[in-house]
């Protein structure tokens, strides 16, 4: 089996990283950067969230698992202690396959035939470059509201527990193959209105956002940021694709949730 191992950058987990490297190859497994079947992310969700920006091109070839080396991670369940059990667990034993949804985000320009396609494992986020974000909302094909304030967050289920929650919206179980809109800090008055609360939307609806004005826009997918300029529509629905999680033990999202927050 090929693999890689992904390092938070800081002293320990180069470490750890550099340990797993030498077990898994002491029991013949290969080190691939290029076509890994198993990546092994050490450090903390934001590691995780890179690895999978690293191979969302062949997700369909490529689990992920991960070694937390701070505070307890959503997506790392395993302790720095425990990663010879874990490269005993990879070496020797056939894992089970836990998939969780993805959000997809097509974003059409107003000058420009080709779309860009993007896919976020916690979130999508739009903030304007200057003033209040105004941008028309669409759900499955038809108008919603207009919404005006700092701007909007499309969530996955896994990373709900993330941005979104942050800004109140709600938590979702990652088994729900749904997205969640949430606001930052909209204007509501007798002017402007938006729904106010968090909208969840299944498989089948697909969210699209349109700018009022020909403004740039900032659009973050999970830690990277772009700038978008002469923008026609962001569109957000559940993608096709789906991560792939190695689970060689349960790993409860509740009590994560419980040992995270409560
Ligand atoms: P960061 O700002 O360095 O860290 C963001 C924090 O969010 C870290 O503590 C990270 O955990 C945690 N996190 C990431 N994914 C999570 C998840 N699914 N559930 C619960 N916590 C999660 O940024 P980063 O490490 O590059 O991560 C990017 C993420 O930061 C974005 O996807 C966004 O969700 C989040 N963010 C949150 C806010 C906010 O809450 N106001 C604002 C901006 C961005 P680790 O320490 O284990 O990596």
């Amino acid at each position: 089996m090929k693999f890689n191992v992904r390092s938070r950058g800081d002293h320990a987990s180069n470490v750890l990283t550099q340990r797993v490297k030498s077990y898994l190859e002491e029991f013949g497994l290969v080190y691939d950067e290029e076509e890994p079947e198993i990546v092994i992310s050490i450090g903390g969700d934001g590691t995780l969230l890179e690895a999978f920006h690293q191979y969302a091109y062949r997700l369909d070839e490529t689990s992920f698992v991960g070694v937390h080396t701070g505070h307890l991670g959503f997506y790392a369940d395993w302790q720095p202690e425990e990663v010879e059990k874990l490269v005993i667990h990879i070496a020797k034993t056939p894992f089970k396959i836990v998939e969780y949804p993805l959000l997809e985000v097509l974003i059409r320009h107003t000058n420009d035939l080709e779309t860009e396609r993007y896919l976020a494992l916690n979130e999508c986020t739009v903030k304007s470059m200057e003033g209040s974000l105004v941008m028309d909302i669409e759900i499955k094909g038809e108008q919603f509201e207009t919404f005006r304030g700092d701007g909007l967050c499309m969530s996955t289920p896994s990373g709900s527990t993330a941005y979104n929650k942050a800004l109140g919206g709600a938590i979702l179980h990652p088994s729900l193959a749904s997205i969640q809109l949430a606001e930052m800090a909209s204007i509501n008055n007798r002017v402007y209105r938006t729904i106010g609360s968090p909208v969840v939307l299944p498989e089948h609806h697909t969210c699209l956002l349109k700018p009022r004005s020909d403004v740039d826009f900032q659009v973050t997918l999970d830690h990277l940021t772009l700038v978008q300029k002469k923008v026609k529509s962001i569109q957000v629905r559940v993608a096709a694709e789906k991560i792939r999680f190695a689970r060689f033990r349960p790993f409860p999202f509740w009590k994560r949730v419980k040992e995270s927050f409560i």
